[in-house]
């Protein structure tokens, strides 16, 4: 089974070509990450246009790069929700065509169900039933993995997403867009300690969280001492910011996979990354006796592997759509 995956629904144009869901023959991304430095961040309307002008070629590499042509392909998966709606749009558009030219069944896959599968990529062995802390840009929730295809959110954020909350913060210190990748080179040897940042709990639900006041707390704390002109180590407050965010995610993640009793704890999405929650995730489930997955780099960000990967399973099941398929800037993760 060769599918051909699209994705589109934020500053990358990706496209690759998977067999079987794991077996990745082409992996193509185009980013658009310059293109927005500029602005502090993405500009929707600018994005969708370069999704238009980079979807059609990068389909092709990547079908040159698996040594294939058109008539071996046997489906198209594509990212239909969530993102920004107008580049979601331009790959379900292209997905469209192409299972209408080509004749092949089409199939709709969540981006963050995507973001789950890249772990399948980098990990043979794993199945599902697993718990999943699914942390980037626009996400950050644990999730029950039920199977390949049955997901439910067991907790998450209140208000904004891990990863939003490391490129804001990066932004005012002026560290480069998306700030979580310098923000983690910048904390390598830092005090962690240094500088008090504010956790927060949401009472009642000990599987939620809250980054807005985290957020807050950091931009006062940077515009403070810029007033009165003291100098931030940038080192140390990198360092204390990882710490605090790593402080809210990693002991309701190991809660979560202590409540559902599975013994695998995975981890996805762009902010998976993160050297600080990565060690500390693994020093928590060496104690705990939890098997760690963790996605390999070139798979934790946004790309077309991971699509195709989850639409195999998506496919597996049935879940295929017609050519009405809409995108959604929102939609639920248990929904498919
Ligand atoms: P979503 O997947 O929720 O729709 P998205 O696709 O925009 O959102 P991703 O591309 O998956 O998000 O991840 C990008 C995010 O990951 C950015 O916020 C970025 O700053 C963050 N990120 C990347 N590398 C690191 C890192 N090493 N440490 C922390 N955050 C990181
Ligand atoms: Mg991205
Ligand atoms: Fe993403």
């Amino acid at each position: 089974m060769n599918i051909l995956a699209i994705e589109s629904s934020c500053d990358e144009t990706a496209a690759a070509v998977v067999q079987d869901g794991r077996t990745v023959l082409s992996n193509c991304v185009a980013s658009q990450i310059e293109m927005h430095t500029i602005y502090g961040g993405v500009v929707p309307e600018i994005a969708s246009r370069k999704h238009v002008e980079a979807v059609t070629g990068l389909a092709d590499q990547a079908l040159e790069q698996a040594g294939m042509t058109r008539s071996d392909l046997d489906a198209i998966a594509v990212t239909y929700a969530p993102g920004l709606i107008g580049a979601v749009l331009v790959g379900v558009n292209f997905a469209k065509g192409a299972a209408m030219a080509l004749d092949l069944p089409l199939i709709p896959v969540h981006h963050v169900r995507g973001h789950i599968a890249a772990n399948y990529l980098t990990h043979p062995d794993l199945e599902p039933p697993f718990v999943c802390l699914c942390v980037s840009g626009g996400t950050t929730a644990i999730v029950d993995v039920k199977s390949y295809t049955e997901m439910e959110v067991l907790g998450g954020t209140r208000d904004d997403a891990a990863g939003e909350c490391f490129d804001k913060v990066a932004r005012v210190l002026g560290i480069g867009y998306p700030g979580g990748g310098p923000m983690d080179r910048l904390a390598q040897g830092g005090d962690d300690s240094r500088y008090e940042l504010p956790r927060a709990h949401v009472a009642g639900h000990e599987l939620d969280m809250s980054f807005s006041g985290l957020k807050t707390a950091s931009l006062n704390l940077i515009h403070n001492a810029q007033q009165k002109g003291e100098e931030l180590s940038l080192q140390d407050f990198a360092a204390s910011f990882g710490r605090a965010v790593s402080d809210s995610l990693v002991p309701r993640a190991m809660a979560a996979a202590r409540m559902k009793g599975y013994g695998r704890l995975a981890v996805a999405g762009g902010v998976a990354a993160n050297s600080r929650i990565r060690a500390d995730l693994q020093a928590a489930c060496a104690k705990s006796g939890d098997k760690l997955y963790l996605p390999e780099l070139k798979y934790c960000g946004d790309n077309a592997a991971m699509i195709g990967c989850q639409g195999f399973y998506e496919w597996k099941v049935g879940h295929v759509a017609g050519l009405d398929l809409n995108a959604y800037a929102t939609r639920d993760i248990s929904l498919g």
